[in-house]
């Protein structure tokens, strides 16, 4: 039976290189970084180093790096502790992010608006999935605590005009965080180029281990700390560092950034191939997101009058792994709010399809796929 995994904007398998350089903290050097002996030393040496590797791939300082637990609690770090910090040194109370945003950062903007009186303005996006900047010009002002708008979309793969966000927030003197969790794996992390003040990685996906982020917050940044307790990562994030994890992180993020280049130039032909035959042989299909400005191992499609759900469970049937852009639950479908967003009707945004690619994916993988895909959505069409 077939088993092939075209599901790399969940999560990656950890390399091979990552999983040997994290072997020794779990084994000899299980020191805690905190501790004052020698084994504590050595521990501490390898989150520092860890650190100043991340510093190099985003162009900052070491200083300007927080690890956390993961992509999620870096963008609660960011928009919780940013927006509450606006709020208390300069009465700021609105927040600012898009329509299209991961859970991580919209349900945490809709919790400050519930529990803490926020007020939350929601960017609209065009048909492609993209926050036109100019919508920013008239909604910021003085009273905004902190902008948050992704830099590339976990649904529909379109890439943000970040640098240009960021610019206009700059001008106001405003907060600007990215969610960079899905870019991590391919674009370009120059925190100065982007203009950013926060930015959010998960190491699991650029084949590091899950369970561990990274936030990068500008020099100067006011964050109120989101876990307190010892004085870890500078106070903005306290507990016992997970040396092994932060060293794989910062070997994974290394390794991406090395080999760039080349990671997009494997998948994105492949990716192509996948679009191209889509569009052409599937009737009533559209492909979701931004045709050229989107991650290059990323398709993503809505198959008209298709139950997306379904479609999974036929593909997944099949031997082939692959995810949808809708939280749809059999029996309760939900269309995604990403997907509406981008002007798409029901009948349509129901049935969504997001296809990823990744090192390990080959030219027979996508070719087997795309023979198997046409009779799935066909089938996934049928009413029974
Ligand atoms: N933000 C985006 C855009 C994501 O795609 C994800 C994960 O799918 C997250 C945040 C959450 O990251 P993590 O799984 O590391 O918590």
């Amino acid at each position: 039976m077939m088993n092939i995994y075209l599901d790399y904007s969940a999560t990656t398998p950890l390399d091979r290189r990552v999983l040997q350089a994290m072997m020794p903290y779990f084994e000899m050097d299980f020191g805690n970084p905190s501790s004052v002996h020698v084994r504590g030393q050595k521990a501490e040496a390898a989150v520092e180093n860890g650190r100043e590797s991340v510093a190099k791939v985003l162009h900052c300082l070491p200083e300007e790096i927080i690890f956390t637990s993961c992509g999620t609690e870096s963008d609660n770090l960011a928009l919780r502790g940013g927006a509450l910090a606006a709020r208390k040194e300069r009465g700021a109370i609105r927040i600012l992010t898009s329509k299209g945003e991961h859970p991580a950062v919209s349900r945490t903007a809709e919790q400050l608006a519930d529990v803490h009186g926020f007020c939350v303005k929601w960017l609209e996006l065009d048909e492609f999935g993209m926050v036109r900047p100019e919508t920013l010009i008239d909604a910021l002002d003085e009273k905004t605590a902190i902008v948050s708008v992704m830099y590339a979309n976990n649904e529909i793969g379109t890439i943000q005009p970040i640098a240009e966000i960021a610019n206009l927030c700059r001008g106001q003197r405003v907060l600007f965080h990215t969610d960079a969790v899905q870019a991590g794996a391919y674009l370009n992390l120059d925190v100065d180029k982007l203009g950013v003040d926060m930015l959010s990685l998960g190491a699991h996906k650029f084949y590091g281990p899950k369970g561990i982020g990274v936030l990068y917050a500008r020099r100067g940044t006011s964050l109120l700390p989101q876990q307190t307790g010892g004085g870890q990562e500078g106070g903005m994030r306290a507990g016992t560092h997970n040396v092994a994890y932060i060293v794989g992180l910062a070997e994974a993020l290394r390794l991406t950034f090395e080999e760039r280049d080349e990671r997009r130039e494997h998948v994105m032909p492949l990716r192509d191939q996948i679009i191209g035959t889509v569009l052409e042989e599937i009737p009533d299909s559209q492909l979701t997101g931004h045709p050229t400005d989107r991650l290059p191992g990323h398709a993503s499609f809505v198959f008209k009058d298709a139950d997306g759900n379904r479609l999974l469970q036929i593909l997944d049937a099949a031997g082939f792994a692959c995810s949808s852009g809708s939280a749809c639950k059999t029996g309760s479908p939900k269309p995604s709010e990403v997907l509406l967003a981008t002007g798409l009707s029901r009948e349509w945004a129901l049935g969504s399809l997001r296809v990823t690619l990744g090192m390990p994916t080959t030219a027979k993988d996508v070719e087997a796929f795309l023979r198997v895909l046409p009779g799935a959505v066909e089938k996934a069409r049928k009413r029974h």
